[in-house]
């Protein structure tokens, strides 16, 4: 058990209200269990669709515009393969990463039974989320968008109308590696279709007139550049996270809340699903299974009781923490 130090519960607010566990109860109808996790924010589904709908042009003008009216067979298929290959294991990517819940915690697990059922000692607490009723595991998060308290949430992702989490950070990573391959394999192209187009007649380079030709692989251009720039430090920061098993909201509260960590290779192997095999690259096979919640997960150590006397104090800055945990002590 890690122990929490004392100055954590400064950001604790302790609201006589959110005390009463009474006040939680469990959702009348929590869904059978296999439903499917799609999270409804307007903005989140824009913007997976915008994601799609560039893939699909990004796919539309390597085809139509530079490989079919390509007069090097080889070259074309080759490539075509590669592309279409790429350009699939993104989407199906990105659709794991959008359906798949990212590690969402119970709501309104934080009943007055089950608090009482954990038979807390002396020194240990459980942190309740005032906001969906649950009781917070170590290291998970509420996230405003999902309205869920998420475990080991990195953050919520728009463009995967997502949170990025324990279950599903694997699909995340193979996202935006499969997103910076086609941008940088579609740069290549252009590459060699514009060289090849100079040397040639335009005309006879595309089936498109010259200037429709042009204008659509400068948006490719445009397109490709951005988005392998946004997804290879996106890519870099989550390698980074997994191999120091410190999520992205951990590492901005690092210099509040130090905390033990695992060792990076045993977190790699956790995330993208055992030993190193192709199967890390497969988004359609799923990472370790988390293990199961045992009655210890929900219970944390306070250094000292005394130092829970006085947590009337609000929230100090933290940004992330918006979510006002609350506290259930049992003071002997
Ligand atoms: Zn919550
Ligand atoms: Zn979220």
């Amino acid at each position: 058990m890690m122990l929490i130090p004392t100055h954590h519960f400064r950001d604790i607010e302790r609201k006589p209200e959110y005390l009463q566990p009474e006040k939680c109860v469990p959702p009348p109808h929590p869904g059978p269990v296999g439903t499917m996790w799609f999270i409804r924010d307007g903005c989140g589904i824009a913007c997976a669709i915008v994601t799609w709908f560039l893939v699909l042009y990004a796919e539309f003008v390597v085809l139509f515009v530079m490989l079919i009216p390509s007069r090097d067979y080889v070259y074309s298929v080759i490539n075509g393969i590669v592309f279409n290959l790429l350009a699939f294991l993104a989407l199906a990517s990105h659709c794991r990463a959008m359906l798949t819940d990212p590690g969402a915690v119970p709501k309104g697990n934080a009943t007055k039974e089950f608090i009482e059922s954990l038979q807390l000692k002396p020194g240990q607490v459980v942190y309740k989320c005032p906001k969906c009723c649950s009781i917070k595991p170590d290291r998970a998060h509420h996230c405003s968008v999902c309205k869920r308290c998420i475990r080991k949430m990195d953050h919520h992702c728009p463009w995967v109308n997502n949170c990025v989490g324990e279950n599903n950070q694997k699909y995340f990573v193979l996202f935006t590696m499969y997103i910076a391959l086609i941008s940088l394999h579609a740069l290549i192209m252009v590459g060699f279709h514009f060289l090849h187009c100079f040397e040639e007649d335009w005309t006879k380079c595309s089936s498109f007139s010259p200037p429709t030709t042009v204008i659509l692989l400068i948006l490719l251009c445009f397109e490709g550049l951005l988005f392998l720039i946004f997804t290879s430090v996106m890519f870099g920061t989550q390698v980074h996270s997994i191999c120091t098993d410190e999520t992205g909201i951990e590492r901005l509260k690092r210099k509040h809340q130090p905390r033990e960590r695992r060792a990076s290779w045993k977190s790699v192997k956790e995330t993208f699903g055992g030993d190193f095999s192709p199967n890390w690259f497969n988004p359609f096979s799923r990472p370790c299974d988390p293990e199961p919640l045992s009655d210890g997960d929900w219970v944390r150590q306070v250094a000292s009781l005394s130092d829970m006397g006085n947590t009337e104090t609000t929230e100090e800055q933290s940004e992330e923490r918006k979510d006002e945990d609350s506290v259930e002590v049992i003071d002997e």
